[in-house]
C-alpha cells in the first residue's frame, strides 16, 4: 500500500488541528480525517481561551482550519467517518471509512475527542450546557450573583471532595449552594464536616424524578438557565444553574481495534512525556486522553504530540534511536 501522508490524524478539533500545525512547521505531510462532530458543537460561545473569550467555537475552528490550510499545502482534510484503523505488516497505519476508502500513514494520531455519558435522570440532556454545566469557568458567571445554585452529586460527583470542589467554585457566582444527592442519604450526611462553619452550603437527599423548565424571575440574568428539580415526592425547587461533571469515554472504536488500554476514567492511556500509546507510532491528544478536557489543554497536548511524532519520523528516517 502506498503512503497517503506521513501522518494520519483522526479528528480536526483543537487537538488534531494543533498537532497538524506543529507537523506542518517541519514540512511533514499530514492527512486529517474528520466528521464534524465536535464535543461543543451545539454551543454558541466558548470561554477560557484568551483572545477568544465569548466567541463562537464554530468560527474559531473555521479560522484555525483556514489559517492552517492556506499556509501549509502539506496538510489536507478529508470529511469522512473512519470506522477502522489497523497496523500494516510494514508497521505503518491504515484508516478506512464506511465507503471502503483507505489511507495509509507512517504514524497515527488519535484526536477523536470524547463522548459525555449523562446520568439516567429525565430532562438532564435538555439542560446540558444550558443550565447544567460541567465547569463554572465555562458558564454560570454573570455580572450579578445568582440567588442559589445546585450541585448534582451523582456518578463521578457522588463523592464529597469532588462535589465540594465544584460547590466552592459555585460560591463565587451564587449566594447559596445546595448539593443534591438523589436519594443517597448516607452521602448527604457525610458532607457535614466538609461544610465547616459556613452556612452557604446545604444538602438535599430527596430522589429526583426529572429536571423541568420552570418560570423564573424575568428580571434575573439567570432566567434562561434556571433548572427546575422535580422530586419523587411531587415537589419542585428551582436553581439558577446546576453543576455536574458527567462520565465520559473516548470517542470511536479505535482503542479497542488497536488493543490500547483504557484508564478507569474512559480515557485512552498514554505514556509521559510524549503521549505515545503502548503501540509505537500511535499517539493521542485532546479530550480522548487528557484529564483536563478543555480547549487550551487540547491545543497543548496537540502541539506536544505534533513535536513528538515529528521527532520519531526523523529519527526513523536516519535509522537512529530518538527520544520518542
Ligand atoms: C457543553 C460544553 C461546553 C464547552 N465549553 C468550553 C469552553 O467554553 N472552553 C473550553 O476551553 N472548553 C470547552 N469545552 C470543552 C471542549 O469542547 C473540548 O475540550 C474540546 O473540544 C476538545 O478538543 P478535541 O480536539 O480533543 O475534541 P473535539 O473538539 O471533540 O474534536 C474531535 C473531532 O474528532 C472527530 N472524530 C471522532 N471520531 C471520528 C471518526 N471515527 N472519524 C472521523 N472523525 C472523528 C469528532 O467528530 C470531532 O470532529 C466544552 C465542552 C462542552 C461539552
Amino acid at each position: 500500500m502506498s503512503l497517503d501522508a506521513e501522518v494520519l490524524i483522526i479528528g480536526a478539533g483543537p487537538a488534531g488541528l494543533t498537532a497538524a500545525l506543529a507537523l506542518a512547521r517541519l514540512s511533514h505531510t499530514v492527512k486529517i480525517l474528520d466528521n464534524n462532530e465536535y464535543r461543543n458543537k451545539m454551543f454558541p460561545n466558548m470561554t477560557m481561551l484568551v483572545g477568544h473569550d465569548g466567541q463562537s467555537p464554530a468560527n474559531f475552528r473555521k479560522e484555525c482550519r483556514d489559517n492552517l490550510l492556506s499556509r501549509h499545502p502539506n496538510v489536507s482534510i478529508e470529511e469522512t467517518t473512519v470506522i477502522r484503523v489497523s497496523q500494516t505488516e510494514k508497521g505503518q497505519f491504515a484508516a478506512e471509512d464506511a465507503l471502503g476508502k483507505k489511507w495509509v500513514g507512517k504514524k497515527l494520531v488519535l484526536a477523536t475527542g470524547c463522548e459525555d455519558i449523562f446520568p439516567a435522570i429525565e430532562g438532564y440532556e435538555s439542560f446540558w450546557g444550558k443550565g447544567i454545566y460541567h465547569c463554572y469557568f465555562y458558564k454560570g458567571y454573570t455580572t450579578e450573583k445568582a440567588k442559589s445554585s445546585g450541585i448534582l452529586a451523582v456518578d463521578v460527583m457522588q463523592d464529597v471532595p469532588k462535589s465540594m470542589h465544584a460547590a466552592r467554585y459555585a460560591t463565587q457566582i451564587s449566594n447559596q449552594v445546595t448539593i443534591y444527592t438523589n436519594g443517597d442519604t448516607e452521602l448527604a450526611k457525610s458532607f457535614g464536616s466538609a461544610f465547616g462553619t459556613s452556612d452557604l452550603f446545604r444538602t438535599d437527599d430527596r430522589k429526583i424524578a426529572r429536571f423541568v423548565k420552570v418560570d423564573a424571575d424575568a428580571s434575573s440574568p439567570h432566567t434562561d438557565t434556571t433548572v427546575g428539580i422535580e422530586f419523587e415526592d411531587g415537589t419542585t425547587v428551582a436553581e439558577s444553574f446546576i453543576g455536574h461533571y458527567p462520565l465520559s469515554k473516548n470517542k470511536g472504536p479505535f482503542a479497542e481495534q488497536l488493543g490500547l488500554p483504557l484508564l478507569p476514567s474512559g480515557d485512552i492511556a498514554t505514556n509521559q512525556p510524549w503521549l505515545q500509546t503502548d503501540i509505537r507510532g500511535v499517539f493521542c491528544c485532546g479530550d480522548n486522553s487528557q484529564p483536563r478536557k478543555i480547549i487550551p489543554e487540547a491545543q497543548n497536548s496537540g502541539s506536544l504530540v505534533g513535536a513528538a511524532v515529528s521527532n520519531q519520523i526523523i529519527a526513523d528516517n536516519f535509522e537512529q534511536q530518538g527520544l520518542v
